[in-house]
Order: C-alpha cells, then structure tokens, then sequence
C-alpha cells in the first residue's frame, strides 16, 4: 500500500548534495506531499523589496531531499507531477544585468502578481495561470546550487513540469535525494526578464524507480511527447547537445543510420528554449512518442 510522505517548507538546501541529510524517506509507489518557498526564500514581501535586498546565500532553495528506497546509480527516478498549488501572491523582478535584455533595465523594479482561481493579474493585465515547478533535481557529484540546471535536473525552469506530466531524472547516489522548489504561477517560455510569477506553494507527486535506465538528461513525459531537457552554458553548445541527442536518441530506437536520423529529426522534432537566464541555459528536444515510446528512448538515453 501506498503511504502520503510530508516534506515541510523548512527543509531546505541549496545545492544538490549527495552529502545532505534526507529529510523524508519514502518507497517506490509512495505519494509525497512538498511544500515550497518561493525562489526568494520568502524575502521578498512587497514592491519595495528589490533584487539587492536579498540575501542570495538564501535564494532557491529546493525542499528535501527525499531518499527513495530501492534507487540506485544507475536508475531513473520517475516523479509524477499530480498537483501543484501556488500562493496567492507572487512577484516578478528585474534588475541591471538581469536577463537577456539586462543592459537596457535602468533600475530594479519588484512587481506583484496575484493569483484568482485559474488567472494571474499582472499590471492590470489577466492571463490564464500556468502552474509550473522551475527547481526539480537529485543529488549530483557537482554538487550544483539549486539555482542551476544540468543532467541532474534543478533549475530546469521549464514550462512543461508541470500538472499531470512524469519526470524521470538520473539517480547518480543511493537514495536519488530529490528536490522540489521554485514554482511558478505564470511563466513565457525564455523565462527573459530573469524571473516567472514566483510563488510558495506545495507540490504532491507519487515516486518511483525504473532500475538501470537512468537517462542521460532529464526526460518530461507530456501529452502525445517526450521532452528531453538539456542545460549547457551557452546558447550554441545546448542547441547543438539537443538536436545531437535527439538524432542519436531516434537512430537507436528505430535502428536508423544516424544520416537518416538526422533527416528525420528535422522532420518530427522540434527544437524550442525553456530558459535563457539561469547559469546554464536550457533547450527542450519534443519526440512524438509515436516515433519512440518511453521505455525505449530510456534505453537509448541511458548513461552506460
Ligand atoms: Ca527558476
Ligand atoms: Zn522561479
């Protein structure tokens, strides 16, 4: 029988360490309940409180770890996303230097989004909510800060993480020592201004272990289609890494010279951007699951 784990909001960390202390165990088949502080720590508390007020020793903080028994190096982590609530209130920043177009932002400006019912209001203007996880991740030998993304999952920052989809992650320790943070009420693929509608809120998913099909990158299971995130320092590097990937990915999965994978590549996969503001930056690679079902793009995208 399945149990209902509870990892409360004062469990945070701020780096994917295998070193940390689980604060939560749970057993495949487990549903697990994480509340989260928003990607301030909870510091920012109104439009007067810009970027340099805070602390950034206390930015991002992912709640946990769990440790998942029976999860190996070597394994996928499998997590379902099955709901995801948000705080009534959020709020967006910017500042000099932040994001893609930082250069032309003169002063440090904090606004206020709300959240009522499926909406967010932003400066008088009502969009449809997208409730999103930005930090999901386990333990990685490089001990990442929970504020950047790489093969580990963590600051993914991607819409697709979102309600009703599956995330399976590598487990690089005994355990995995999953992460959850950052979530978002509303966010624009690019992610430019260098912050989402960030929100505290409380995620509940159901954990599971896939042995030996730890994927090289993350993968979102989403609809009809399988995201692989990749996260690399530059724009050039990561569209490269994806579009290598996808074309490898589907030349093992249907048997194909890689010249014919890549000339179906560019046929059925798209290629899009989840953020281009964190440390590292990071694409999506869409597989139509018709091409290649999960478990044989977890083979072909498992690390030896
Ligand atoms: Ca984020
Ligand atoms: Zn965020």
């Amino acid at each position: 029988m399945s149990r209902l784990v509870f990892v409360e909001r004062s469990h945070v960390f701020y780096a994917f360490d295998p070193y940390l202390k689980p604060a939560a165990i749970a057993k495949p088949g487990d549903l697990v309940f994480f509340e989260t502080q928003d990607c301030f720590g909870g510091q920012i508390k109104s439009e007067e409180d810009t970027i340099e007020k805070v602390d950034f020793s206390r930015v991002n903080p992912a709640t946990g770890p769990l440790y998942v028994e029976g999860a190996e190096p070597g394994d996928a982590l499998v997590v379902d996303v099955l709901s995801i609530e948000v705080s009534e209130k959020g709020f967006v920043v910017t500042a000099p230097g932040a994001g893609v177009l930082g250069d032309k932002v003169k002063k440090s400006k904090t606004r206020v989004c709300r959240v009522i019912g499926d909406y967010v209001e932003y400066a008088g203007l009502k969009m449809p909510a997208w409730r999103m996880i930005g930090v999901i991740g386990v333990a990685s030998g490089e001990k990442s800060p929970t504020g950047t993304p790489g093969r580990h999952g963590g600051n993914l920052d991607t819409k697709f993480i979102t309600t009703g989809v599956r995330v399976y992650l590598p487990v690089f320790y005994e355990g995995g020592l999953l992460g959850i943070g950052d979530l978002h009420a509303v966010m624009g693929h690019g992610e430019v201004c260098v912050a989402a509608c960030e929100v505290s809120g409380s995620v509940l998913v159901r954990v599971n272990v896939l042995k030996n099909t730890g994927p090289a990158w993350p993968i979102v299971e989403y609809g009809d289609s399988l995201y692989i995130l990749v996260s690399k320092e530059t724009i050039s590097d990561y569209i490269l890494e994806a579009a290598d990937i996808a074309v490898s990915t589907l030349s093992k999965v249907l048997g194909l010279e890689w010249i014919d994978s890549y000339m179906l590549t560019s046929l059925a996969v798209d290629v899009g951007i989840s953020q281009l503001v964190n440390t590292r930056k990071t694409v999506w690679v869409k597989i139509p699951k018709y091409l290649a079902p999960v478990e044989k793009v977890l083979t072909a995208l498992a690390t030896p």
